[in-house]
């Protein structure tokens, strides 16, 4: 057993302090069953230090935002220059201009766009500029896709497609949940049934067009141009959630993957370079729609500055380099096909899905299309499976619907040593 006894030190003082002991629930290993989160003290490339000196290699990537991995030199140079000029100035800058042209120059289907500071508020505001332009309240989204925390994504589904949500946390009035409508992703009948029962109440269709919250899951072949066809048809707005996708898997959105161009598109994680950020785009027409040209309000004090633009220029810089997503898709493959061969030597019951550097790695004998499936799949044994690399001194997300983030850091040497712990691992499974 590795010693992480300053970390438990923090944690007790911690959930003195801190409610639950953490910023964000997800950092508590509730999803494991249970433990002590190590608090880490430095991050260098694709690798962690903590507390106590530990070393681990990084899959977790700050759940999506540290594609180059920590400290990278180019982007820390960028926040050291940005804070010595002042980091907030409450007025426009060049910076914000520099860094909107790189985004609309990366996703065509951004005509124009506005920079907020989580993935939470730009996904928030594309549904309230939707509502603004179409007249309409209501929401149609998909099972197990996450949009942040803001009362109207925090639903649950209702008992099938012609129901409305119910609330999916505290707090959130049944009211609000009433104007919610959850499908199953990759099925395109109750989304039908959906528009059919409600379809001139609905604002907008928001989808992850890549799915990353119930583990990596992929579009099938046709179904974001059908749910893309069905929107139009019904006059609303399609809403793509792209905060962790975007810069994900190429120097651009998943909409140049797909060929499903959306009519309004959210951003966060990558575009921020590690710095606090949301972006959010689309269409001239619907994007008129925001203060000060339109009548639909959206502000920030922290919005577009200089740091966190800095930051996520400096960070698009790294990525626009030549074969940078190709080196991540090679680490990929070959840890996808080192940990299956491990998985069938030792038995068990694994499965993959893999989109370049992103991958998840699911205990079952089931493919995995949708969030039902995932549910089903064994996190009694990824809890396991999650401790016993953690102790290895590979960090991993502590959830069973997360993904392991590979970033332009990662080496063929971090790939061999993961995969000796993996079987390590498997063989106490
Ligand atoms: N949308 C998606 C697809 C996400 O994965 C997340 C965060 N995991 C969010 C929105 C919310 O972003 P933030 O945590 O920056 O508010």
């Amino acid at each position: 057993m590795m010693n992480r006894q300053t970390s438990e030190i923090l944690y007790k003082e911690a959930e003195d302090l801190i409610v639950g002991g953490v910023n964000s629930p997800s950092r508590a290993f509730k999803g494991v069953g249970g433990g002590t989160p190590v608090f880490m003290e430095k991050g260098e490339g694709a690798h962690f230090y903590d507390v106590d000196g530990n070393q681990y290699i990084d899959y977790l990537g700050a759940y999506g935002p540290i594609i180059t991995g920590h400290a990278h030199p180019h982007i820390t140079e960028a926040i050291k220059s940005a804070a010595e000029n002042g980091v907030l100035y409450g007025t426009p800058t060049k910076l914000e201009n520099q860094f909107a042209k790189m985004l609309t120059d990366a996703i065509p289907s951004l005509e124009k766009v506005r920079f907020v500071n989580s993935g939470t508020e730009a996904v928030m505001t594309t549904i309230r500029v939707a509502r603004a332009y179409t007249n309409r309240t209501k929401v149609i989204k998909f099972a197990g896709c996450y949009h942040g925390h803001s009362d109207l994504v925090l639903v649950a589904a209702g008992s099938g497609p012609s129901t409305l949500g119910s609330p999916d946390s505290a707090g959130v009035p049944t009211s609000i949940a009433q104007e919610v409508i959850t499908v199953p992703f990759n099925d395109i009948e109750p989304l039908k049934e959906a528009l059919s029962k409600f379809g001139d109440d609905i604002a907008a269709v928001l989808v992850e067009p890549i799915v990353g919250n119930f583990g990596l899951v992929e579009p099938k072949p046709g179904f974001l141009e059908e749910v893309k066809q069905l929107t139009h048809e019904n006059n609303s707005l399609l809403i793509f959630d792209e905060v962790i996708s975007a810069f994900r898997f190429h120097y651009g959105s998943a909409q140049e993957i797909t060929n499903v161009q959306a009519d309004m598109t959210a951003m966060g994680k990558i575009i921020g370079g590690g710095l606090p950020i949301g972006a959010y785009g689309g269409r001239v027409d619907i994007m008129e729609q925001v203060a000060p040209l339109g009548p639909a309000y959206q502000a920030g004090t922290m919005s577009g500055n200089p740091a966190s633009m800095a930051a996520g220029i400096a960070c698009l810089e790294v990525l626009q380099q030549e074969g940078i997503y190709d080196e991540m898709d090679q680490l990929g493959e070959k840890l996808e096909q080192g940990i299956l061969q491990h998985a069938h030597k030792y038995n068990l019951p694994v499965k993959i899905n893999r989109l370049k550097g992103m991958l998840t790695v699911f205990f079952t004998d089931e493919e995995i299309t949708n969030y039902e499936q995932a549910e089903n799949t064994d996190g009694e044994m990824f809890g396991r499976f999650f401790k016993l690399m953690l102790d290895q001194g590979i960090n991993l997300a502590p959830s069973k619907y997360e993904a392991w983030f590979l970033t332009t850091a990662h080496t063929e040497e971090d790939i061999d040593q993961t995969l000796k712990a993996v079987e390590a691992a498997f063989s106490q499974l």
